[in-house]
């Protein structure tokens, strides 16, 4: 049964103010002094201290709190190019998450700009307001050009969500289920379908935890990917495997690992009993998986699934990812977010997987028992305690690597994300 219909999502989104998302000071202003304070002429004090020090930004202003979040609409959620207003809802909702899970703030910025070099000028030209960039719902292969180059020329995070996130809860998944197969990162056969920007940006997180370009075999609709195909962006180029290996039946046998990026029903029983047993898969096509819980379950009753769903275990959600990074980049004052930072939150969500779980959260997911096992390693995404694992981890990699432009005491500022 649906947890809601049509209509009373639409009524959601139009009840009231209509949106999800509002502007309140976050200053006094009910007299007149207050007036003068906040607007001309005493502000000028504030402009004055930033033109001397660039720096005071962060302390007369909402710089350090505030993310922008940019999309172009050329690839909203499963529902395509549908452009910069229709993705307007979406956008706002991320704003709300932002808010609900890390309490910071968003500008939802919906821009009518589809060339990418265009689109990056845009980018850049509203850095002085935030702190930092989460770019979204931007079709593949163009949103890594964009991507790598705002990193390269701006001063403050840029993070393009549907890569990263994907990347970084999944590889957290996958940290666990290698610790309870057994298995090293450096010595796993990977089979992965699909070639989009979620794969992609997956497979190239996997290679920066340690494995190996070679031991990944990716499919897109037209088979394997190899060196022998003329069709590559330079993207799936770099998971081109030497030699045609065959059909997707054929690299699964023997695999230890499957992740699908792709589409619904790729994956059968057969396929999963050729797997190295237990199999670990992670199906997480929306809304329907390649293959489904039960079905894996039924071929492999040991096997390790995670896919993008609520209602069965080990859901790969970003939710629990994008909140956090971004509060601990933010609290630093970091200048971007690195592979450091991706690997300190992706270890962070594995270690607490590890912890014993509250009650609370048990009621809140109307389940008796959870602990860290097959069924369970990741920490579900509405866990409080994500913030205070994941935001510290971040932080501190963010020190560690030389991106941040403050230093932070890690005790006080953990205690401080205690809900
Ligand atoms: P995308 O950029 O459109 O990529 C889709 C990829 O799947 C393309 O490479 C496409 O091949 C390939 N594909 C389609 N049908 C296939 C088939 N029958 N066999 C093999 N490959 C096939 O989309 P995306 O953003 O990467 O997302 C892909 C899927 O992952 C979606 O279902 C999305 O909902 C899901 N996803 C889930 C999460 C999550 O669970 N947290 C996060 C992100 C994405 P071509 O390159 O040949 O077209
Ligand atoms: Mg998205």
């Amino acid at each position: 049964m649906p947890l809601f219909t049509p209509r009373e999502s639409l009524d959601y989104h139009s009840m009231g103010r209509k949106g999800k998302l509002e502007v309140v000071p976050a200053k006094p202003c009910t007299t007149q002094k207050h007036l003068s304070m906040a607007y001309s002429p005493g502000v000028a004090n504030s402009c004055l201290e930033i033109a001397r020090d660039p720096d005071q930004v962060f302390s007369y202003t909402n710089k350090g709190n505030l993310v922008a979040v940019i999309s172009n609409g050329t690839a909203v959620l499963g529902l395509g190019n549908i452009g910069p207003l229709a993705a307007k809802p979406v956008m706002e909702g991320k704003g709300v998450l932002f808010k609900a899970f890390a309490d910071i703030d968003v500008y939802d910025l919906n821009i009518n700009q589809s060339d990418p070099e265009k689109f990056i000028q845009w980018v850049k030209m509203v850095e002085p307001t935030f702190g930092g960039i989460n770019l979204e719902d931007i079709k593949a292969p163009e949103c890594f050009e964009i991507e790598e180059t705002l990193i390269r020329e701006m001063d403050i995070p840029v993070f393009h969500d549907d890569q990263h996130g994907t990347a970084i809860i999944s590889g957290a998944g996958l940290l666990n289920a290698l610790e309870i197969t057994g298995k090293n990162i450096q010595d796993i056969k990977m089979v992965v379908s699909g070639g989009g920007a979620a794969a992609i940006s997956c497979c190239r997180f996997y290679v920066s935890m340690g494995l190996p370009a070679e031991n990944i075999f990716m499919y897109d609709t037209r088979g394997l990917i190899h060196q022998g195909r003329s069709d590559l962006n330079p993207y799936k180029k770099q998971f081109a495997q030497a030699n045609d290996a065959g059909s997707i039946k054929d690299t699964l046998k023997g695999a230890d690992v499957f992740i699908g990026l792709s589409v619904k029903d790729l994956l059968n029983r057969d396929m999963v009993r050729s797997m190295a047993r237990p199999a670990i898969i992670f199906a997480m096509a929306n809304p329907d998986p390649e293959i489904s819980y039960h079905e894996a379950k039924a071929a492999d009753p040991e096997c390790i699934m995670g896919t993008g769903r609520s209602d069965f275990p080990n859901q790969v959600n970003n939710v629990s990812g994008f909140p956090f990074i971004f509060r601990g980049a933010l609290d630093v004052r970091a200048r971007g977010i690195n592979e450091d930072m991706k690997l300190a939150a992706a270890r962070s969500l594995a270690a607490l997987a590890k912890e014993p779980v509250p009650e609370e959260i048990l009621e809140a997911y109307g389940v008796g028992e959870m602990s860290f096992g097959p069924d369970y390693v990741i920490p579900k995404p509405l866990d409080p305690r994500i913030v205070e694992w994941e935001a510290p981890a971040v932080a501190r990699a963010a020190v560690q690597s030389g991106l941040a432009r403050t230093g932070i005491d890690m005790d006080s500022y953990q205690q401080s994300l205690k809900t």
